[in-house]
């Protein structure tokens, strides 16, 4: 695929999804930060149904270092994987408070020293809560739809993120990760998508092939 076909398909999928934005409710990079952590093997529905209630009373890197670890563990419970992602909460607001000032930083390479924190997570919030995009996050359904449409045939969301930043400019990043969640979401689902009705279908190698 080359670029203008790329950005062709994300011009379409732009018209059909206009208001396509990041799902998870938050008020502060750090509450950011502990959503998109919560939301790995877990649907964005789940970790919004679950995160009120903690920011309620927990929201700082402060809040987070001092709560008892059991205590955190019972309230993401309902998220999954509940103990790895308390300990990681835990540890990641204790480096967030000695090491950067209690502030979330914001550049790529720090985000990735956190713990639990991978690119997927660091490009989330790059985006989302500094508003500077620094790459593409590639969730289930960025690999699963990248991999139909032909962005890329890489299996690894680093190697598909490559293959994403060569085909589209830096302007286009903002959208590239929403709009393909929006898509998955409505029409490319993972068991049954809906080729017959998909506004990109003449363009995708899963469906001309
Ligand atoms: S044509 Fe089918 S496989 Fe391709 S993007 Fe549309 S729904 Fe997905």
């Amino acid at each position: 695929m080359n670029k203008n076909e790329a950005i062709n398909i994300l011009n379409i999928l732009k018209k059909s999804y206009p208001d396509a934005k990041c799902s998870l409710d938050f008020s502060s990079p750090f509450e950011l930060l502990v959503a998109v952590i919560l939301s790995a093997q877990c649907t964005d529905e789940r970790v919004n149904k679950t995160t009120p209630s903690i920011f309620e009373k927990y929201s700082t890197p402060e809040d987070f270092a001092k709560m008892p670890l059991e205590t955190l563990e019972e309230l993401v419970h309902p998220c999954g994987f509940y103990k790895n992602k308390a300990k990681n909460i835990k540890l990641t607001a204790q480096k967030i408070i000695d090491n950067f000032d209690s502030k979330v930083p914001e550049n790529m390479e720090e985000l990735l020293t956190l713990s639990g924190v991978g690119r997927k997570t660091a490009n989330v919030v790059m985006l989302e809560a500094f508003n500077k995009p620094q790459g593409i996050a590639v969730d289930t359904h960025a690999k699963r739809l990248s991999n139909r449409i032909g962005f890329s045939k890489e299996t690894t969301p680093e190697k598909i993120e490559q293959d994403l930043l060569k085909l589209f400019p830096y302007n286009y990043l903002k959208d590239v990760n929403h709009l393909l969640i929006y898509h998955g979401r409505a029409i490319c689902t993972s068991r049954s998508p809906k080729c017959n009705i998909c506004p990109i279908n003449k363009y995708c190698e899963f469906y001309i092939n």
